[in-house]
């Protein structure tokens, strides 16, 4: 192979064979391709761009770039919901236990909080003695016995992926449609799963903030699930504000299980239910969107999805009576309240301020190998479009100490935006695609 040529061939728009593009990623996999000249060809892709077959080729090659899951001892139809990242994102911790109250196995590989998005599993980890690390054994195990589970990637599961990641990271070659389709898409399909539902955000706190680039990413993800006969669709969700109440881990797992006791922030529900609706037609479960949300309801009235979740965190080592106690999860040390000065309506709350502004409080990373604080974060009282009358508080930010809290607020409110008149509230659901 002549990488050189490779990276010439791409930076001067040509087309790269399968066979070049296998060899690369397997070289690179494999360290004898070095990360300059990987670095060099994420760059040309990132300007030039791929067509829809070295996209696919690209999935494959670092798919195979590790061990796939056998699922074939889990029964029924195994599904999957994947985020493209988001603030206060947490219909996961929902959708997994739904699911598998309504009869569908969820084998759920998630991430930790990225940029100035939140991550499944830091979340999760707020629950005392909650493990993501599990071995494939375990991992098909309780997925066997509860229907759901929820863990990280281990070393073995594209490893292709995670070092192109990490080069990505440091070289400003994030934010490419080919790049981002492949990097998740390998990892949804080295699962094991029968169908997927992609839920790809657009908004200041997503990586695609336009519509247009959101459905094309979109759209290119269900193309390589076609080709390898999976069932992919994907739901345009809106993220320019945060998605429900809590923005945190230990706030989050509380917003969750209030959920799923039956107490939803409005945004959370409308994302959460169009996702589970998907999921159960994705997975043959139902055979339009009603009859889905009818076995939903179903679900969540009789308490089944709360007894799963209670079943899956007891089964990852977590303490499951955090469920009937929230005072077992971490707990802030300070919280303080920004309250509104004049009376008028929320209008907006920019989504990617409160991310940069969790880091600093230890919600997420700003470092890799930072620590968190799982008890930090944001509870916002109110929501886009409530009224607000002077001394309300909007939202309470939680914080290890006052000064730290004190100091975050201060620059928090610069981000809340109040209008005299109504803002408009048009729903999260921007798009529901089921076809390539
Ligand atoms: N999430 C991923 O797993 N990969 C990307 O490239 C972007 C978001």
């Amino acid at each position: 192979m002549n990488v050189y040529e490779i990276i010439r061939r791409k930076r001067d728009r040509g087309v790269l064979t399968r066979s070049e593009i296998e060899e690369l990623v397997a070289g690179y996999t494999r360290d004898t391709v070095p990360d300059y000249q990987m670095a060099a060809w994420l760059m040309a892709v990132f300007c030039r761009g791929m067509n829809p077959e070295e996209t696919a080729a690209l999935t494959m090659a670092m798919m195979n770039s590790g061990r796939t899951l056998d699922l074939s001892a889990v029964p029924g139809p195994k599904v999957d919901k994947h985020s493209t990242g988001g603030v206060g994102d947490k219909t996961s911790l929902i959708l997994a236990p739904l699911l598998a109250a309504c009869g569908v196995a969820v084998p759920m590989v998630s991430g930790r909080s990225l940029g100035h998005t939140g991550g499944t599993l830091d979340k999760l980890e707020s629950i005392p003695g909650f493990r993501t690390a599990l071995s494939s054994d375990e991992f098909v195990g309780i997925l066997t016995r509860v229907g759901a589970c929820i863990v990280g990637q281990s070393d073995e599961l594209c490893p292709a992926d995670r070092r192109i990641y990490s080069l990505r990271d440091v070289t400003a070659t994030v934010d490419s449609i080919p790049l981002i389709s492949a990097s998740i898409m390998s990892k949804k399909l080295a699962e094991g799963i029968d169908g997927l539902v992609l839920d790809v955000k657009t908004g200041t706190g997503a990586f695609m903030s336009k519509m247009t680039d959101a459905r094309k990413l979109a759209r290119t993800m269900m193309r390589i699930g076609a080709k390898m006969g999976k069932r992919v669709v994907a739901v345009v969700t809106g993220m320019w504000e945060p998605l429900g109440y809590a923005v945190g881990n230990a706030v989050e797992v509380i917003e969750s299980i209030e959920a799923l006791k039956g107490s939803w922030h409005m945004d959370l529900e409308e994302v959460t239910l169009v996702l589970a609706e998907e999921m159960l037609v994705v997975a043959g479960r139902a055979s339009n969107y009603g009859q889905a949300r009818r076995l939903l309801m179903r679900a969540m009235n009789q308490g089944k999805a709360l007894a799963k979740f209670r079943e899956m965190v007891a089964a990852q080592g977590g303490n499951s009576k955090v469920i009937d106690d929230y005072s077992l999860l971490p707990q802030p040390g300070y919280t303080h309240e920004i309250k509104a000065k004049a009376a008028g309506y929320l209008k907006s709350v920019d989504a990617l301020q409160v991310g940069l502004l969790g880091n600093e409080l230890g919600v997420g990373r700003t470092r890799l190998g930072d620590k968190l604080d799982p008890a930090a974060g944001f509870v916002f009282r109110k929501t886009v479009g409530d009224r607000i009358e002077p001394g309300d508080v909007i939202v309470e930010v939680l914080a290890r100490t006052r000064p730290l809290a004190e100091g975050v607020a201060g620059r928090l409110a610069e981000h809340i935006v109040v209008s005299r008149v109504a803002p408009r509230n048009g729903g999260r659901v921007l798009a529901r695609l089921t076809k390539p």
